[in-house]
């Protein structure tokens, strides 16, 4: 059976209530998925700090959203 991509993440159990759960597991999976970086093409762009985003192969740093780029 294929992932659904709005399925809680495991980790979290029964805690917080279904709501926070799922608005967590939407903005971990934006913050997690993979970006590219405008510098060299490399797909290690990640974020460092809530609004920077570095590129882990040419150090590319750019200013962005607090979870999404
Ligand atoms: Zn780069």
């Amino acid at each position: 059976m294929p992932k659904r991509a709005d399925q809680p993440l495991k980790g979290l159990g029964t805690k917080y209530g279904a709501t926070v759960r799922k608005r967590y597991s939407r903005v971990f999976r934006e913050l997690k998925a993979k970006r590219v970086c405008q510098q060299c093409g490399s797909s290690s762009f990640t974020r460092i700090a809530i609004g920077v985003w570095r590129c882990n192969k040419c150090g590319h740093t750019a200013a962005g959203g607090a979870y999404t780029f």
